[in-house]
């Protein structure tokens, strides 16, 4: 698949023969205009730019036809053969105009000074104007904002990555994820480069340290499940039931699966193609969801062991709200960010049928006996989880480098949807050609080169590496307290 040619993202505006919608039926252009006269696009100042064009261009001449390609959203995954997304035939920007140009060059439409939040009156999606497909076999068109503006210098990422490590400020949007990391991208055209960079083979990059830490978790891991629980003295304790056995390697094997998940993700996530890229993210998702799932089976399946009734009952839901937890990983509707929401809802969800197993067992026979028996869960693990969700959610230490200056923010879905400006008007704060220094670095030429700017968390010690270490702590601990639990409940 790398081998290939990417596929072109641009849009390929095609002139139409003179009359060539009559002869199909369906002229977009046209129809775009009487959504125009029946009020049904809702920004006024876009509605007469938009008017303009049509009243010069389209209506019953004919004239234009304009074909979906490859850089509507669903589809795009790589750059042009030419090598920049606005070639021929494609939008083009200037600092204050949006203009759409055919293939021939043909200007179709200007709009200037465009903070566009033009909707079309029957789809929820924002784009510029939009016409749906034909019976008769006509191209879908869409000028869709939000997909231009996130495939926004793909090409220019493209090309820089083949021959070296990108900054923040050469990356497409969709793949800034975190502002206050800086230099060290990767954004390469074959898998086979990814592969090769879990060694560093084109340079340390800021992933290799959110790499090693999970490999070499995940071989440890694998040595536990292999040779150390084999010869642990529960295996081999009669008393251990065998069920409470396998349980253990359900567990180990939900670890060592979310250990190598996330080296997928972190080795693969530099690929230039975006469809894929977050493909590879679901895989993570996964490996989290699975290892929660069967961190909290653990639980219940000590706490409920005397009560096969309800443990059958809690085993039975959270088996279910994992399987669910897996396929909303995969859903694209789940995998947006306004979706965070709700896939925090669903862990607390999954959480607290775990809890309600010990809540019960409390009332079943008493808080001493119960917290007691959890002790060792919340001492060894589950207080390396929340330091590690501590560092996730703060990103500490990188925010303190004073090296550079970093964002306020990263554009929100909805200005990326919406607003062109980000990539017309304040291209040059987000498209920067080298990263702007920190005033300290400005008065003082060392003080970049110094530890102290905190330069070094591009590569090493940021906040992800910083989760991934108290993560692997979490899943060590959480084993340690099984062994624990069992020997309490089993053995002694
Ligand atoms: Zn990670």
């Amino acid at each position: 698949m790398q081998s290939e040619t990417p596929v072109a993202p641009a849009y390929t505006g095609v002139a139409a023969p003179a009359g060539s919608a009559g002869s199909t039926g369906f002229n977009p252009l046209l129809r775009l205009k009487r959504r125009v006269k029946k009020g049904s696009l809702l920004h006024n100042k876009y509605t007469s730019a938009i008017t303009s064009v049509i009243g010069r261009n389209g209506g019953s001449d004919g004239g234009i036809k304009l074909k979906k390609t490859a850089l509507v959203e669903e589809e795009f995954e790589g750059p042009t053969r030419s090598g920049t997304p606005d070639c021929k035939a494609a939008l083009r920007t200037t600092d204050s105009s949006l203009s759409l140009y055919s293939e021939t060059n043909t200007l179709v439409g200007t709009a200037d000074d465009v903070p566009v939040s033009v909707m079309t009156g029957d789809s929820s999606s924002p784009t510029l104007c939009s016409s749906a497909g034909s019976s008769a076999g006509v191209d879908v068109w869409s000028t869709d904002v939000k997909a231009y503006i996130k495939s926004y210098n793909h090409a220019n990422a493209y090309e820089l990555g083949r021959s070296s490590h990108l900054h923040y400020y050469q990356l497409p949007f969709p793949y800034r994820e975190n502002k206050y990391i800086i230099h060290g991208y990767r954004f390469y055209d074959s898998h086979r480069k990814s592969f090769l960079s879990v060694i560093n083979w084109y340079g340390w990059h800021n992933e290799t340290s959110n790499i090693w830490t999970h490999l070499l978790g995940g071989m440890y891991l694998l040595y536990v499940a292999l040779y150390h629980f084999p010869h642990s003295e529960i295996w081999h304790a009669s008393e251990v039931p065998t069920p409470a056995k396998y349980v253990v390697y359900v567990f180990l094997m939900a670890a060592i699966k979310c250990m190598f998940a996330s080296v997928f993700w972190h080795t693969f996530n530099g690929t230039h193609l975006l469809k894929l890229r977050s493909k590879f993210a679901c895989v993570d998702y996964t490996g989290i969801t699975v290892l929660i799932t069967a961190s909290i089976l653990t639980v219940e399946f000590v706490t409920m062991y005397d009560y096969k009734k309800s443990l059958v009952i809690y085993l039975t839901i959270s088996l279910s709200l994992g399987v669910m937890g897996v396929f909303m990983n995969w859903s694209p509707k789940f995998d947006r960010p306004e979706a965070r929401p709700l896939r925090i809802k669903f862990f607390i969800l999954l959480a607290t049928v775990g809890v309600s197993s010990f809540v019960q067992l409390v009332f079943m026979t008493n808080w001493k006996y119960a917290a007691g028996l959890l002790t060792p869960v919340t001492n060894k693990s589950v207080v390396w989880y929340l330091v590690g969700v501590f560092f996730y959610g703060s990103f500490i230490p990188e925010r303190f480098r004073t090296d550079v200056l970093t964002d306020k923010s990263i554009p929100t879905e909805l200005q990326l949807s919406t607003d062109l400006n980000i990539v017309t008007k304040h291209r040059d704060v987000h498209f920067r050609e080298v990263p702007t220094k920190h005033p300290k670095a400005v008065c003082c030429a060392t003080h970049a080169q110094s530890i102290k700017s905190l330069w070094w968390v591009d590569y090493f010690g940021c906040s992800h590496t910083l989760w991934h270490f108290f993560v692997l702590l979490g899943v060590v601990g959480h084993y340690n307290a099984i062994i624990d639990l069992f020997t309490k409940r089993w053995i002694l």
